[in-house]
């Protein structure tokens, strides 16, 4: 196999875990990040799928808030409580990423604490400037998050890539599961994850235009809400944060090459990120593994093939789902009958472990509901029948 000089901008999730994973394999790696070790902000929430795929999470799991219980309320204030029979790990990203550019470290890889600047084609290499010093590169990995310096260099026409715009808070209180408010128009939800010593209050808002503005207005919105729904809690007594979520809706944004012969996008830069739970972690480890692989089968041209056979389908088909799955009216139903039905308590437990496929979710909730729904007009019909 041929060493390769594999340049990776970025070391989050995704940077770091193709980082360790290539210098495991041998090849020379460089991977610069500006800002780590930093709390990115973010949920931090890790699936049961996600510990599953990727065992060695379990290692880090000290480092994480446990939770299997859940809450939801529909637009109208009804909820559903369900317990999961496997937790779900809420890490700092702080921690979670340091453990694996540790990792990646050990393996042999070298960690600039730089800024990429400029990224050009020299030949057959790559040159990248980092806070003015020169690097060179037969392989670019592109691993700088949503809002990406090597995506615009390497893809600057990318049709359909959005993003959404979340605001939160780090707020000093407690709670013992996770907890999603849902609202009437449909454009987004808020989310509590527990974490060790705080809890992390966040609003998601549907991306679009003008995004300096809508920052400004998903704020103002999460504190209007937190002040309606959550009287009790005090967001300014914690840390605020903002932050952009890929958020893929068009189909054909799923058609354009992430990478080709001697470049590559992973994780967010990438736009790899469950449209309908936000979910970037697990893709962010999932598509620098489908890299890796191919650079150590070498054949790293054939990256783009791979990450489409391993996970493609299910993100474009989250995609083309998410507006009908955040259509108020389903979201209301689905929390008022699964109130009253364990079926649907499964479905939803299943759908946060992440063991529930988009392809059949719909179907299968709606065969719950269709049940529950007769489960409560059988009674009332022979109660009638007796009267
Ligand atoms: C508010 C919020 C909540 C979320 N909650 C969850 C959740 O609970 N679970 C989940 O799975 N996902 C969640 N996500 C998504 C998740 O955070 C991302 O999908 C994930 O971090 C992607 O990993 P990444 O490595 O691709 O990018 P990032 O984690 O964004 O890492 C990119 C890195 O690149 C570095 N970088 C950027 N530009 C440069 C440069 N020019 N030079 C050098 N370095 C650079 C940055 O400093 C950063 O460290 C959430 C996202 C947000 C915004």
């Amino acid at each position: 196999m041929e060493r390769l000089r594999i340049g990776i901008v970025g070391a989050g999730p995704a940077g770091a875990y193709a980082a360790w994973q290539a210098a495991a394999q041998g090849h020379q790696v460089t991977f610069f990040d500006h800002r780590a070790p930093w709390e990115k902000p973010c949920g931090g929430g890790i699936t049961v799928k996600a510990q599953t795929e990727f065992p060695w999470i379990e290692e880090m799991a000290p480092l994480a808030r446990r939770v299997h219980e859940f809450r939801f309320l529909s637009p109208t204030d009804r909820e559903i409580e369900f317990t999961c029979p496997r937790d779900t790990l809420i890490f700092e990203r702080k921690t979670f990423d340091e453990a694996i550019r540790v990792r990646a470290e050990s393996a042999g890889a070298l960690r600039m604490h730089r800024k990429v600047q400029a990224i050009e084609p020299m030949g057959d290499e790559w040159r990248l400037i980092a806070q003015d010093e020169e690097h060179r590169f037969d392989f670019l990995v592109g691993a700088d998050g949503a809002v990406s310096l090597t995506r615009d260099a390497l893809v600057p026409d990318f049709p359909g890539f959005q993003t959404s715009i979340a605001s939160g808070f780090l707020i000093p209180a407690q709670l013992d599961r996770i907890e999603t408010k849902f609202f009437g128009d449909s454009r987004g939800y808020l989310w509590f994850f527990p974490r060790q010593d705080h809890l992390s209050v966040g609003l998601c808002l549907w991306g679009g235009e003008g995004a300096a503005v809508k920052g400004r207005e998903t704020r103002e919105c999460l504190l209007e809400l937190l002040q309606k729904h959550f009287p009790d809690l005090d967001p300014t007594s914690g840390k605020g944060y903002g932050a952009f979520i890929p958020t893929i809706m068009d189909s054909k944004c799923w058609k354009v090459a992430r990478g080709g012969d001697n470049w590559a996008l992973v994780g967010d830069a990438g736009g790899f990120v469950d449209a309908i739970t936000g979910e970037g972690i697990f893709y962010a480890l999932r598509s620098a593994r489908a890299l890796t692989r191919a650079i150590n089968a070498g054949a790293p041209g054939e990256y783009d093939r791979v990450w489409r056979a391993e996970f493609g389908p299910e993100l474009e088909k989250a995609s083309q789902l998410v507006h009908r799955f955040y259509q108020p009216g389903f979201v209301e139903r689905v929390i008022r009958f699964g109130a009253q039905s364990n079926g649907i308590r499964t479905v939803l437990a299943d759908l946060v472990m992440g063991n529930q496929s988009y392809l059949t979710l719909r179907r299968r909730l709606q065969r719950e509901i269709l049940r529950a729904g007769w489960r409560r007009i059988v009674p009332m019909r022979k109660s009638l029948k007796g009267a």
